[in-house]
C-alpha cells in the first residue's frame, strides 16, 4: 500500500511539478523574481489532471498520509514510551548491538535480525503498550544514533553512513519461519562450538532456534556474552570474513526459515 503511494507521489512529480518547472523558466512580464527556490518551493497537491495556476493556491494540509518513513513503533525507553520512527529505532539499535567495524554483511544480518524481532514485537509485544524495551538485558540495546556523536567523534559521519546502509540496503526485510517473522533472538558469544537450543535454555521448543554449529567463538574477547540461542554476533562476524553473505549467515544460524520482504508494521 505505502509502495503504491510513492509510485503515485513519483507519477504525480513527473505529471505536475516537472511543468512546473518548465513553465519557471519562462518569466512572466513582470516577473522581477525568478528565483529557483521559489519555484520550486513545496508543491501543493492537485490532481494531476488539473494543473491550472490555481491550483498553487491549495493548501497543503489536505495531505496527511505520512511518508514511509514516519512508520513509528512504541517503544519503552528513557522511563516512558517513546514513538520511534522505524528507521531511526533500526539505525540506532543496530549500533547500540554491533561495532560498526564489523563487517557489512554482518551488520546486514544484524539490521534484518532486528527488523524481524520488531515485526515479531508488533505481534508479541514484551511490553503490552510498547513492542520492545531498550534494556539491553530485557529486550534490545538502543540509543538513538546521535547519541554516538561523542564516543565516535571524528568517525561519527563515516559510522553513521555504515549503519544506515546495512539498514537501508536491507528495506524491508525480515527472517520468515512458515510465513511468519521469527522470534530473531541473538547473542555476543558462546563458547564451546555450538549455539544453544531454545528448548535447552528456555524449556520451550522452538523450531527455528535449534543448536547449530558455530566454531568461532571461542576466539571472542572475554568469553560467553549472552544465552547463547539465535545468532551468535561474534560467529556472524567470522563468517562474513569469511565471505558468507548476510542472507548466508542468517540462514546458518536460524533452522529453516527464509529471509523475505515484508511491508512495515504498525
Ligand atoms: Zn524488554
Amino acid at each position: 500500500m505505502k509502495r503504491a503511494l510513492i509510485v503515485s507521489f513519483a507519477l504525480f512529480l513527473a505529471a505536475f511539478a516537472i511543468p512546473l518547472l518548465t513553465a519557471g523558466q519562462q518569466p512572466a512580464a513582470g516577473d522581477t523574481n525568478p528565483s529557483p527556490a521559489e519555484q520550486t518551493s513545496p508543491a501543493p497537491s492537485p490532481p494531476p489532471e488539473a494543473p491550472t495556476p490555481a491550483a498553487e493556491e491549495t493548501p497543503l494540509s489536505g495531505n496527511t498520509e505520512p511518508p514511509i518513513t514516519d512508520t513509528v513503533i512504541p517503544i519503552l525507553h528513557d522511563g516512558g514510551i517513546r514513538q520511534i520512527p522505524l528507521r531511526d529505532y533500526l539505525y540506532g539499535a543496530l549500533t547500540a548491538e554491533m561495532p560498526p567495524l564489523y563487517p557489512e554483511e554482518a551488520l546486514k544480518a544484524q539490521a534484518v535480525a532486528i527488523r524481524t524481532l520488531v515485526c515479531y514485537a508488533s505481534e508479541h509485544p514484551y511490553h503490552g503498550e510498547a513492542w520492545l524495551c531498550s534494556d539491553p538485558e530485557c529486550c534490545l540495546a538502543y540509543a538513538p544514533l546521535e547519541d554516538n556523536r561523542a564516543s565516535w567523534g571524528d568517525e561519527y559521519d563515516t559510522y553513521a553512513a555504515i549503519a544506515r546502509a546495512a539498514v537501508d540496503s536491507t528495506d524491508g526485510e525480515v527472517i520468515a519461519y512458515l510465513g511468519e517473522p521469527i522470534e530473531a533472538v541473538f547473542f555476543s558469544a558462546s563458547p564451546g562450538g555450538k549455539t544453544r537450543s531454545a528448548a535447552e535454555v528456555w524449556g520451550a521448543e522452538v523450531p527455528y532456534l535449534q543448536s547449530v554449529d558455530s566454531p568461532f567463538d571461542d576466539d571472542f574477547p572475554g568469553g560467553a556474552h549472552g544465552h547463547g540461542v539465535g545468532m551468535s554476533q561474534f560467529g556472524a562476524r567470522q563468517l562474513a570474513l569469511d565471505g558468507m553473505t548476510y542472507k548466508e549467515i542468517l540462514l546458518w544460524y536460524y533452522t529453516g526459515v527464509e529471509v523475505v520482504e515484508e511491508p512495515p508494521p504498525g
